[in-house]
């Protein structure tokens, strides 16, 4: 596989690498494994027919010898998974293995696409500190948070209503159709975030947010155009993948054209799932993950965040006096789990005409929703558009610490007074500033619990008074800002 490739090119060129009957294998591995996880009446009939696994393999559909993949399903050989003699009595399992590798070697490569520094220096710097703010507070949530720039929504709530929404979608209030007038407004924005940012930037948009695509008669058109703008077709998630077929193979035949990201069907019900393979082939859904939700699945590909409508059902439950541990458990939550918001920059509404920055944030009382929306802009026409986006980098991303920004460090950061300076430690990084003039007494005053809180210019002042370098105190305190080590709240 060639690394260097483009992002748009690198799925598309390992997936059309692979010859056409071990790409049909890899699909009935894949449909085996979700009727595996997924449906108890095929676990059920496995179970029953383990000696002649021929009977479920015509069953479902499954063109492939099901005994090759033991080790995934068989009592004997599950312990013997992943050992030296794997590829003797389980050749799909490794097989299904290495195309998963691939896989997610594909996301990783989209993560460090997130991170290609953008035109705009201000926003790339705030993004920078953003991420660094995350690993420090969002506890596991940390490390599979994307950070993509943008996130589109093409309608207004959702008629979905799934009870774990973890940013507790409003009801569905209408969608933002693909006239003529609404194709130019949706072009020119594309083009003018592309303008101000660059492209590798506008690449890492998906278009929903608190709405589900399928809402959305025309999102093929948007996203065929987001295609035509940027080179890159953005993934696309869906809870209701068999509410309009037509409406669902036109995404799967975009997908198929360009094969830029895999997309992603969340079933919530095991009705949901049977009607996915009843109308879907394991060919055509090759490029699908079904993210398995439904309280039937063995193990779910997502986990669920107590945050949004979970947050909310919670609180009702308490109050109603239940076993709130016990419903945890029962419903898989992970208080670890804090956040499912991942946009570290606009969310964008072309129907409601806003603008919000937001971060993603531990979801609680504070940030009920898991994220921070830092601002909220609207727009009447592209012009305003423009000129909003400009205001809120304006507003928001000082590229220097600003005089009034206070000192407080994220909540997660220890410090210790070093030698020669001061260290600082969080769940995924260690910072030692021990190189500077005088660095050992700047630390002394930030780690000490009096001066939490103060604004940079005070500390800064009280610094500069107790006899620190001025120069040596300006670096730390600026540094430490570029490194996202204090809050902001
Ligand atoms: S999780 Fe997605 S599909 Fe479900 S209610 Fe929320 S926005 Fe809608």
């Amino acid at each position: 596989m060639d690394t260097a490739l483009p992002i748009e090119y690198h799925h598309k060129a390992y997936m059309e690498s692979i010859p056409k009957d071990k790409l049909k294998r890899l699909a009935h591995i894949k449909r085996f494994a979700e009727l595996l996880v997924g449906d108890p009446d095929f676990r059920q009939d496995l179970q029953e027919n383990h000696q002649n696994t021929h009977i479920v393999a015509q069953k479902y559909h499954l063109e492939i010898n099901i005994d090759h993949l033991r080790s995934f399903w068989h009592r004997a050989y599950m312990p013997k998974r992943r050992s030296k003699e794997e590829y003797l009595h389980s050749p799909l399992t490794v097989e299904w293995d290495i195309h998963l590798k691939n896989i997610r070697d594909h996301r990783d490569r989209m993560k460090t696409q997130n991170n290609i520094a953008s035109k705009n220096e201000a926003f790339q710097l705030w993004r920078t500190r953003q991420l660094l703010r995350c690993d420090d507070t969002l506890a596991a949530s940390a490390q599979g948070i994307t950070h993509p720039s943008f996130a589109f929504e093409l309608s207004e709530g959702c008629t979905v209503g799934c009870w774990f929404c973890g940013i507790a979608a409003d009801k569905f209030k209408g969608y933002f159709a693909y006239t003529k007038d609404n194709q130019k407004l949706w072009q020119d924005m594309l083009y003018t975030l592309v303008n101000i940012f660059g492209v590798d930037t506008v690449k890492t948009a998906f278009c929903y947010w608190a709405t589900d695509p399928s809402d959305n008669p025309d999102y093929a058109s948007f996203i065929a155009d987001f295609h035509h703008i940027t080179n890159f077709l953005p993934q696309t998630t869906t809870a209701r993948p068999v509410k309009d077929i037509a409406w669902t193979r036109k995404i799967l035949s975009l997908y198929e054209r360009y094969k830029c990201v895999f997309n992603r069907f969340s079933i919530t019900t095991l009705s949901q799932l049977k009607a996915v393979h009843k109308n879907f082939t394991a060919e055509e859904l090759i490029g699908t993950e079904l993210v398995m939700q439904h309280k039937q699945a063995l193990s779910s590909s997502c986990g669920k965040s107590p945050s949004g409508r979970v947050l909310q059902n919670i609180a009702k439950l308490k109050a109603a006096g239940k076993d709130i541990d016990k419903i945890k458990n029962d419903l898989k939550l992970n208080d670890e789990h804090t956040t499912i918001a991942c946009v570290s920059g606009f969310l964008i509404n072309p129907l409601t005409k806003t603008i919000k920055l937001v971060s993603p944030r531990a979801s609680g009382l504070t940030y009920p929703l898991g994220y921070k929306v830092h601002e909220i802009k609207t727009f009447t026409s592209i012009e305003s558009f423009r000129e909003s986006i400009y205001q809120l980098i304006e507003q928001h991303m000082p590229t220097h610490m600003p005089n009034h920004y206070r000192i407080a460090f994220n909540k997660g950061i220890k410090g210790q007074l070093l030698n020669s300076g001061f260290q600082l430690i969080a769940q995924l990084r260690t910072l030692n500033i021990n190189s500077y003039t005088d660095a050992e007494k700047i630390g002394q005053y930030l780690l000490s619990e009096h001066n939490k809180n103060k604004p940079y210019k005070l500390a800064l002042k009280e610094l500069i008074q107790s006899g620190c370098n001025i120069f040596s105190a300006c670096d730390i305190l600026q540094s430490l800002y570029q490194y996202g080590v204090f809050e902001d709240e």
